[in-house]
Protein backbone atom coordinates (compact mmCIF):
# COMPACT_ATOMS: atom_id res chain seq x y z
CA UNK A 1 0.00 0.00 0.00
CA UNK A 2 1.28 3.47 -0.84
CA UNK A 3 0.89 6.40 1.32
CA UNK A 4 0.37 9.68 0.99
CA UNK A 5 1.32 12.82 3.45
CA UNK A 6 -1.33 15.37 3.73
CA UNK A 7 -0.50 19.01 3.99
CA UNK A 8 -0.46 18.72 7.90
CA UNK A 9 1.54 16.07 7.63
CA UNK A 10 -0.90 13.29 8.42
CA UNK A 11 -0.48 10.03 6.26
CA UNK A 12 -3.20 8.39 4.55
CA UNK A 13 -3.65 5.28 2.77
CA UNK A 14 -3.66 6.01 -1.43
CA UNK A 15 -6.55 3.34 -1.90
CA UNK A 16 -9.70 3.09 0.49
CA UNK A 17 -12.76 1.13 0.55
CA UNK A 18 -15.69 3.30 -0.13
CA UNK A 19 -19.40 2.15 0.70
CA UNK A 20 -21.76 4.16 -0.52
CA UNK A 21 -24.49 2.30 -1.80
CA UNK A 22 -23.89 -0.43 0.36
CA UNK A 23 -26.81 -1.06 2.89
CA UNK A 24 -26.75 -1.48 6.57
CA UNK A 25 -27.41 -5.01 6.95
CA UNK A 26 -24.49 -5.81 4.50
CA UNK A 27 -21.89 -3.03 5.21
CA UNK A 28 -20.72 -4.29 8.20
CA UNK A 29 -19.28 -7.77 6.31
CA UNK A 30 -18.43 -5.99 3.66
CA UNK A 31 -15.95 -3.76 6.09
CA UNK A 32 -14.80 -6.91 7.66
CA UNK A 33 -13.98 -8.49 4.45
CA UNK A 34 -12.33 -5.77 3.01
CA UNK A 35 -9.98 -5.13 6.35
CA UNK A 36 -9.03 -9.06 5.83
CA UNK A 37 -7.98 -8.19 2.32
CA UNK A 38 -5.91 -5.74 3.57
CA UNK A 39 -7.74 -2.31 3.25
CA UNK A 40 -7.08 0.13 5.77
CA UNK A 41 -9.03 2.95 4.47
CA UNK A 42 -12.59 3.63 4.54
CA UNK A 43 -14.83 6.17 3.39
CA UNK A 44 -18.38 6.60 4.75
CA UNK A 45 -20.43 9.32 5.12
CA UNK A 46 -23.38 10.57 7.55
CA UNK A 47 -26.13 10.23 4.19
CA UNK A 48 -24.87 6.79 3.59
CA UNK A 49 -26.99 5.81 6.59
CA UNK A 50 -24.13 3.48 7.13
CA UNK A 51 -21.66 4.53 9.65
CA UNK A 52 -22.69 2.34 12.58
CA UNK A 53 -22.00 -0.93 10.76
CA UNK A 54 -18.44 0.65 9.66
CA UNK A 55 -18.62 1.08 13.43
CA UNK A 56 -19.68 -2.67 14.35
CA UNK A 57 -16.70 -4.12 11.54
CA UNK A 58 -13.94 -1.87 12.83
CA UNK A 59 -15.01 -2.88 16.75
CA UNK A 60 -14.48 -6.10 15.43
CA UNK A 61 -11.53 -6.43 13.89
CA UNK A 62 -8.28 -7.31 15.16
CA UNK A 63 -6.50 -4.31 12.91
CA UNK A 64 -5.32 -2.04 15.50
CA UNK A 65 -7.51 1.40 14.97
CA UNK A 66 -3.86 3.34 14.69
CA UNK A 67 -3.15 1.57 11.43
CA UNK A 68 -6.98 2.42 10.33
CA UNK A 69 -8.06 5.90 8.69
CA UNK A 70 -11.94 6.58 8.78
CA UNK A 71 -13.39 9.20 6.99
CA UNK A 72 -16.70 10.39 7.34
CA UNK A 73 -18.98 13.48 5.99
CA UNK A 74 -21.19 16.07 6.75
CA UNK A 75 -24.13 16.32 4.86
CA UNK A 76 -26.17 19.20 3.85
CA UNK A 77 -28.78 18.67 6.79
CA UNK A 78 -26.20 18.67 9.26
CA UNK A 79 -24.24 22.17 8.38
CA UNK A 80 -24.01 25.07 10.12
CA UNK A 81 -21.65 25.40 13.32
CA UNK A 82 -23.71 24.15 16.13
CA UNK A 83 -25.63 21.44 14.13
CA UNK A 84 -22.45 19.99 12.72
CA UNK A 85 -20.61 19.55 15.74
CA UNK A 86 -24.26 17.97 17.50
CA UNK A 87 -23.79 16.07 13.87
CA UNK A 88 -19.52 15.31 14.47
CA UNK A 89 -20.55 13.78 17.89
CA UNK A 90 -23.02 11.08 16.49
CA UNK A 91 -20.60 10.21 13.67
CA UNK A 92 -18.12 9.29 16.59
CA UNK A 93 -21.04 7.50 18.52
CA UNK A 94 -21.77 5.72 15.56
CA UNK A 95 -18.15 5.03 14.09
CA UNK A 96 -17.48 4.02 18.18
CA UNK A 97 -13.87 6.06 17.79
CA UNK A 98 -12.62 8.46 20.01
CA UNK A 99 -11.47 10.00 16.97
CA UNK A 100 -11.80 10.37 12.98
CA UNK A 101 -8.94 10.45 10.77
CA UNK A 102 -10.51 12.87 7.98
CA UNK A 103 -13.95 14.73 8.18
CA UNK A 104 -15.13 16.12 4.91
CA UNK A 105 -17.97 18.84 3.85
CA UNK A 106 -19.92 16.58 1.60
CA UNK A 107 -21.54 19.00 -0.15
CA UNK A 108 -21.47 23.08 -0.80
CA UNK A 109 -24.37 23.94 0.32
CA UNK A 110 -25.88 25.49 3.15
CA UNK A 111 -24.11 27.02 5.76
CA UNK A 112 -20.76 25.16 4.74
CA UNK A 113 -18.49 27.58 6.44
CA UNK A 114 -20.02 27.54 9.82
CA UNK A 115 -19.29 23.38 9.44
CA UNK A 116 -15.54 24.33 8.57
CA UNK A 117 -15.82 26.45 11.85
CA UNK A 118 -16.92 23.36 14.15
CA UNK A 119 -14.70 21.28 12.04
CA UNK A 120 -11.38 23.49 12.25
CA UNK A 121 -12.37 23.49 16.12
CA UNK A 122 -12.78 19.55 16.76
CA UNK A 123 -9.58 19.12 14.29
CA UNK A 124 -7.90 21.72 16.93
CA UNK A 125 -9.03 19.48 19.85
CA UNK A 126 -7.42 16.87 18.20
CA UNK A 127 -10.67 14.90 17.40
CA UNK A 128 -10.15 14.81 14.28
CA UNK A 129 -6.55 14.07 12.59
CA UNK A 130 -7.28 15.89 8.78
CA UNK A 131 -10.13 17.71 7.52
CA UNK A 132 -11.25 18.79 4.06
CA UNK A 133 -14.24 19.02 1.43
CA UNK A 134 -15.71 17.29 -1.00
CA UNK A 135 -17.67 18.79 -4.08
CA UNK A 136 -15.94 21.83 -3.91
CA UNK A 137 -15.47 23.35 -7.51
CA UNK A 138 -12.70 25.93 -8.15
CA UNK A 139 -14.40 29.41 -6.98
CA UNK A 140 -16.10 27.93 -3.81
CA UNK A 141 -12.51 26.41 -2.68
CA UNK A 142 -10.59 28.52 -3.02
CA UNK A 143 -12.73 31.17 -1.16
CA UNK A 144 -13.17 28.64 1.67
CA UNK A 145 -9.01 27.97 1.06
CA UNK A 146 -8.48 31.45 1.49
CA UNK A 147 -10.88 32.37 4.35
CA UNK A 148 -10.25 29.95 6.90
CA UNK A 149 -7.39 29.41 9.28
CA UNK A 150 -7.02 25.86 8.24
CA UNK A 151 -6.63 25.04 5.22
CA UNK A 152 -8.54 21.93 3.62
CA UNK A 153 -6.68 18.71 3.81
CA UNK A 154 -8.60 17.04 0.48
CA UNK A 155 -11.27 17.25 -2.44
CA UNK A 156 -12.87 14.48 -3.19
CA UNK A 157 -14.50 14.96 -6.47
CA UNK A 158 -15.96 12.84 -8.89
CA UNK A 159 -13.02 11.61 -10.85
CA UNK A 160 -12.20 9.09 -13.20
CA UNK A 161 -10.93 8.44 -17.10
CA UNK A 162 -13.65 10.06 -18.33
CA UNK A 163 -13.06 13.22 -16.21
CA UNK A 164 -10.14 14.14 -15.24
CA UNK A 165 -10.52 17.45 -13.18
CA UNK A 166 -7.53 18.74 -14.55
CA UNK A 167 -7.84 22.65 -14.18
CA UNK A 168 -9.43 21.74 -10.88
CA UNK A 169 -6.74 19.84 -9.74
CA UNK A 170 -4.12 22.53 -10.80
CA UNK A 171 -6.41 24.99 -8.23
CA UNK A 172 -5.69 22.41 -5.78
CA UNK A 173 -2.48 22.11 -6.30
CA UNK A 174 -1.59 25.78 -5.25
CA UNK A 175 -3.07 24.77 -2.21
CA UNK A 176 -2.00 22.00 -1.61
CA UNK A 177 -4.99 20.19 -1.33
CA UNK A 178 -5.01 16.72 -2.10
CA UNK A 179 -7.20 15.46 -4.88
CA UNK A 180 -9.22 12.26 -3.78
CA UNK A 181 -11.68 10.36 -6.44
CA UNK A 182 -15.36 9.50 -5.93
CA UNK A 183 -16.44 6.73 -8.20
CA UNK A 184 -12.99 6.13 -9.54
CA UNK A 185 -14.10 3.64 -11.91
CA UNK A 186 -17.04 5.83 -13.04
CA UNK A 187 -19.05 3.35 -11.90
CA UNK A 188 -18.87 1.07 -15.21
CA UNK A 189 -20.02 3.69 -17.02
CA UNK A 190 -18.60 4.33 -20.71
CA UNK A 191 -18.04 0.40 -20.26
CA UNK A 192 -15.24 1.30 -18.25
CA UNK A 193 -14.77 -2.51 -17.23
CA UNK A 194 -14.63 -3.92 -20.90
CA UNK A 195 -12.61 -0.65 -22.31
CA UNK A 196 -10.43 -1.36 -25.56
CA UNK A 197 -7.94 1.59 -24.04
CA UNK A 198 -7.73 0.40 -20.75
CA UNK A 199 -8.04 -3.38 -21.69
CA UNK A 200 -5.15 -3.33 -23.78
CA UNK A 201 -2.75 -1.68 -21.56
CA UNK A 202 -3.97 -4.07 -18.85
CA UNK A 203 -2.86 -7.02 -21.39
CA UNK A 204 0.58 -5.77 -20.76
CA UNK A 205 0.35 -6.46 -17.24
CA UNK A 206 -1.75 -9.04 -16.96
CA UNK A 207 -4.13 -6.98 -15.52
CA UNK A 208 -7.94 -5.72 -15.60
CA UNK A 209 -9.18 -2.36 -16.87
CA UNK A 210 -10.55 -1.37 -13.34
CA UNK A 211 -7.16 -2.12 -11.97
CA UNK A 212 -5.26 0.05 -14.70
CA UNK A 213 -7.83 2.64 -14.28
CA UNK A 214 -7.02 2.73 -10.44
CA UNK A 215 -3.31 2.62 -10.89
CA UNK A 216 -3.60 5.67 -13.41
CA UNK A 217 -5.34 7.78 -10.48
CA UNK A 218 -2.57 6.91 -8.15
CA UNK A 219 0.18 7.54 -10.40
CA UNK A 220 -1.79 11.00 -10.93
CA UNK A 221 -1.17 11.74 -7.85
CA UNK A 222 -4.92 10.74 -6.68
CA UNK A 223 -6.23 9.12 -3.86
CA UNK A 224 -8.87 6.42 -4.78
CA UNK A 225 -11.70 4.83 -2.76
CA UNK A 226 -13.36 1.93 -5.09
CA UNK A 227 -16.93 0.48 -3.77
CA UNK A 228 -17.57 -3.60 -4.28
CA UNK A 229 -19.35 -5.72 -1.94
CA UNK A 230 -17.54 -8.66 -3.54
CA UNK A 231 -14.56 -10.36 -2.40
CA UNK A 232 -12.84 -10.72 -5.06
CA UNK A 233 -13.13 -7.63 -6.75
CA UNK A 234 -11.78 -6.04 -3.26
CA UNK A 235 -9.02 -8.12 -3.98
CA UNK A 236 -8.34 -7.39 -7.45
CA UNK A 237 -8.71 -3.67 -6.66
CA UNK A 238 -6.23 -3.37 -4.16
CA UNK A 239 -3.72 -5.44 -6.08
CA UNK A 240 -2.33 -2.79 -7.95
CA UNK A 241 0.85 -2.10 -6.06
CA UNK A 242 3.20 -4.31 -8.29
CA UNK A 243 2.97 -2.52 -11.58
CA UNK A 244 4.01 0.87 -13.28
CA UNK A 245 2.39 2.23 -16.03
CA UNK A 246 4.69 3.91 -18.59
CA UNK A 247 4.45 7.52 -19.65
CA UNK A 248 3.36 6.60 -22.63
CA UNK A 249 0.93 4.47 -21.05
CA UNK A 250 -1.05 7.50 -19.09
CA UNK A 251 -0.51 9.44 -22.44
CA UNK A 252 -3.32 6.85 -23.92
CA UNK A 253 -5.25 6.98 -20.64
CA UNK A 254 -5.24 10.92 -20.70
CA UNK A 255 -6.78 10.84 -23.62
CA UNK A 256 -10.23 9.62 -22.38
CA UNK A 257 -10.66 12.56 -20.49
CA UNK A 258 -14.24 14.32 -21.74
CA UNK A 259 -13.74 16.88 -19.24
CA UNK A 260 -17.45 16.15 -18.48
CA UNK A 261 -19.37 14.88 -15.69
CA UNK A 262 -20.80 11.14 -15.73
CA UNK A 263 -22.93 11.77 -12.85
CA UNK A 264 -23.88 15.40 -11.96
CA UNK A 265 -23.05 19.04 -12.46
CA UNK A 266 -22.48 20.98 -9.51
CA UNK A 267 -22.95 24.10 -10.94
CA UNK A 268 -26.83 23.63 -12.45
CA UNK A 269 -29.27 25.34 -10.27
CA UNK A 270 -31.51 22.07 -10.16
CA UNK A 271 -28.80 19.72 -9.02
CA UNK A 272 -28.26 22.01 -5.72
CA UNK A 273 -32.24 22.17 -5.98
CA UNK A 274 -32.19 18.41 -5.84
CA UNK A 275 -29.15 18.31 -3.01
CA UNK A 276 -30.95 20.06 -0.87
CA UNK A 277 -34.29 18.15 -1.10
CA UNK A 278 -32.14 15.23 0.14
CA UNK A 279 -30.58 17.19 2.57
CA UNK A 280 -34.17 17.54 4.62
CA UNK A 281 -33.82 13.62 4.73
CA UNK A 282 -32.81 13.44 8.55
CA UNK A 283 -29.62 11.71 9.17
CA UNK A 284 -28.98 12.28 13.02
CA UNK A 285 -31.63 10.00 14.30
CA UNK A 286 -30.08 6.98 12.72
P1 LIG B 1 -17.00 3.09 -8.18
O1 LIG B 1 -16.42 3.83 -9.32
O2 LIG B 1 -16.14 2.68 -7.05
O3 LIG B 1 -17.73 1.82 -8.80
C1 LIG B 1 -18.47 0.95 -8.03
C2 LIG B 1 -19.20 -0.01 -8.96
O4 LIG B 1 -18.28 -0.77 -9.74
C3 LIG B 1 -20.06 -0.99 -8.22
O5 LIG B 1 -21.22 -1.18 -8.98
C4 LIG B 1 -19.22 -2.27 -8.20
O6 LIG B 1 -20.07 -3.41 -8.26
C5 LIG B 1 -18.42 -2.17 -9.49
N1 LIG B 1 -17.05 -2.69 -9.36
C6 LIG B 1 -16.12 -2.36 -8.43
N2 LIG B 1 -14.95 -2.97 -8.68
C7 LIG B 1 -15.14 -3.71 -9.80
C8 LIG B 1 -14.30 -4.56 -10.55
N3 LIG B 1 -13.02 -4.75 -10.21
N4 LIG B 1 -14.82 -5.17 -11.65
C9 LIG B 1 -16.11 -4.97 -12.00
N5 LIG B 1 -16.97 -4.18 -11.32
C10 LIG B 1 -16.49 -3.55 -10.23
O7 LIG B 1 -18.26 3.98 -7.68
P2 LIG B 1 -18.83 4.56 -6.32
O8 LIG B 1 -19.87 5.52 -6.74
O9 LIG B 1 -19.20 3.52 -5.38
O10 LIG B 1 -17.61 5.39 -5.72
C11 LIG B 1 -16.67 4.87 -4.82
C12 LIG B 1 -16.78 5.57 -3.48
O11 LIG B 1 -16.63 6.97 -3.62
C13 LIG B 1 -18.14 5.43 -2.80
O12 LIG B 1 -18.37 4.16 -2.25
C14 LIG B 1 -18.08 6.54 -1.80
O13 LIG B 1 -17.30 6.15 -0.68
C15 LIG B 1 -17.39 7.63 -2.60
N6 LIG B 1 -18.37 8.56 -3.24
C16 LIG B 1 -18.41 9.84 -2.79
C17 LIG B 1 -19.25 10.78 -3.36
C18 LIG B 1 -19.26 12.16 -2.85
O14 LIG B 1 -20.16 12.93 -3.20
N7 LIG B 1 -18.31 12.54 -2.02
C19 LIG B 1 -20.15 10.42 -4.47
C20 LIG B 1 -20.02 9.03 -4.92
C21 LIG B 1 -19.15 8.16 -4.32
P3 LIG B 1 -20.16 -4.51 -7.07
O15 LIG B 1 -20.30 -3.79 -5.76
O16 LIG B 1 -21.38 -5.29 -7.47
O17 LIG B 1 -18.90 -5.30 -7.20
Amino acid sequence: MDYVALNNGVKMPMLGYGVYQIEEAECEACVSEALEVGYRSIDTAQAYLNERAVGKAIRKSSVPRSELFLTTKIWVSNAGYEKAKLSIEKSLENLQTDYIDLVLIHQASNDYYGTYRALEEYYREGKIRAIGVSNFYGDRLVDLAEFSTVMPAINQIELHPFYQQNDLREIMKDYQIMPEAWSPLAEGKNNLFTHDVLKAIGSNYKKTAAQVTLRYLIQLGVIVIPKTIHRERMIENITIFDFHLTEEEMKQIAQLDTNQTLFMDHHNPMVVKELTKLGKIETMDK
